[in-house]
């Protein structure tokens, strides 16, 4: 809607998804199922609102392909929610759950609301009623929920009573990322910050460079962003730029990021406006401009989608990307950056902490037995190390950047799936 063709999530997966197709020299059967979800719904969600109106929501559930188990995503509440964007959403949750060899398919849901301007109850009304309207598509053994952008463990709680009242009975493997006493995971609330950690690690080793030498800037603030530059900090890195929908915080000396997650636990909205150290600059769009063009060596995009674009990827300075964001550069962009010979670990490797550590809660709710924090990042660093060796060796080997050796690893996998399971009828 009013977006021009570059920002078009899915077009934009539809792009990256043919160079990966074409390299592989797939089965034409089989690319023709990959470019269109198995299922999409959309849902229209009315609430009463607290001064007494009722006011109707739309919300979208997406399968994207469940050829390699239940599916497996979050749901995002934002304005800018369209159902192009959960497709993309849906499409790089299954390619992210198959690059981390992860047993599930791809969804993703959302609902186009300003959650910044909706009361606890209302959002409380709004998260059940849509729980109630894609009842029929979730469930432990079906689809799998978990937080995104502006969804929380308290969202996960209020869908996972409503679809346990419906049955009679806890279901707490209905979503990830629940409240620890609801039967969440230890290390789930930072696992996707941890990913990009250590994606930045790995990156970081086969450059040669010392993790204390080098600078990084984060673009987003909120659970991905605050997560990874708070780890990073504590290997060492020295953080030059942080931003939030406020604006940007730089500082080429370092930011103290322990004493900035001070700041941002007090202030209204948990945002970074106001902290006292650094330059700021004020503005969504000021702040995340001047972000992207920072000196650094690292810059992690850990926002939104379509902020490195042909338009701007040509001020990037950084020497590498690690994409914290789903979808943060278009594929304008990746021609650029590859042009300048920018490394990037792409967002269905680099952000896939998240929904690995989703996996470890499921599994550990199905036994009903939990594993302590040391072993719950113990097995997520083992399986981002072997994921990110795996993407490296097979971009080396098909002599393509990192985006598209992650989409040959894993259309490889969904496609062996989908040959095995054969065509129904
Ligand atoms: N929303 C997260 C993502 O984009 C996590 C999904 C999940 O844990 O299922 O990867």
């Amino acid at each position: 809607m009013g977006k021009s063709k570059e920002e078009n999530p899915f077009q934009n997966m539809l792009k990256q998804l043919k160079t990966a197709c074409d390299r592989l020299d797939l089965d034409p059967g089989i690319y023709e199922q990959l470019r269109e979800p198995q299922r999409s719904v959309i849902v229209s969600v009315p609430i009463r609102m607290d001064d007494g109106s009722i006011k109707n929501f739309t919300g979208y559930r997406v399968h994207y392909n469940y050829a390699r188990g239940p599916c497996k995503g979050g749901i995002r509440y934002h304005p800018n929610v369209t159902l192009d964007e959960v497709k993309a959403l849906a499409a790089w949750m299954t390619w992210k759950c198959a690059v981390v060899n992860i047993p599930y398919g791809g969804a993703k849901g959302g609902i186009v609301c300003d959650p910044l301007k909706l009361s606890q109850g209302e959002l409380e009304r709004l998260t059940r009623r849509y729980t109630f309207m894609i009842l029929p598509m979730i469930g432990p053994e079906k689809d799998i929920p978990a937080p995104d952008v502006y969804t929380t463990q308290q969202t996960m709680a209020w869908i996972m009573d409503t679809y346990s009242s419906f049955l009679g009975y806890s279901v707490p493997g209905v979503v990830t990322g629940k409240p620890i006493p609801l039967g969440g995971s230890l290390g789930r609330a930072e696992a996707t910050g941890r990913g990009v950690m250590l994606c930045t690690l790995e990156a970081l080793k086969k450059f040669k460079m010392d993790p204390r030498k080098t600078s990084i800037a984060v673009q987003g603030f909120g659970n991905v962003g605050s997560n990874a530059a708070k780890l990073l900090y504590n290997e060492g890195c020295k953080i030059v730029g942080v931003s939030d929908v406020s604006g940007a915080i730089i500082d080429p000396e370092g930011i103290d990021i322990t004493d900035l997650l001070e700041h941002v636990k007090i202030t209204k909205n948990k945002l970074i406006e106001g902290y006292n150290r650094g330059e700021f600059i004020k503005g969504a769009i000021e702040g995340n401009k001047a972000l992207l063009e920072i000196q650094c060596d690292a810059l992690v995009p850990a926002a939104l989608e379509n902020q490195i674009t042909g338009e701007n990827a040509d001020k990037v300075k950084a020497k590498m990307i690690v994409e914290g964001a789903n979808g943060p550069t278009t594929p304008e962009a990746d021609k650029i950056l590859d042009e300048k010979r920018i490394f990037l670990v792409p967002d269905i490797l680099a952000n896939a902490g998240g929904v690995t550590v989703s996996y470890f809660e499921w599994v550990q709710g199905l036994q009903a037995y939990f594993w302590s924090e040391t072993e719950v990042n113990r097995k997520l660093k083992e399986i981002m190390v072997s994921a990110f060796n795996a993407v490296y060796e097979t971009s080396d080997i098909y002599k393509v950047n990192m985006r598209t050796g992650a989409y040959i690893l894993a259309i490889r996998r969904v496609a062996e799936a989908l040959k095995l399971r054969g065509l129904f009828p």
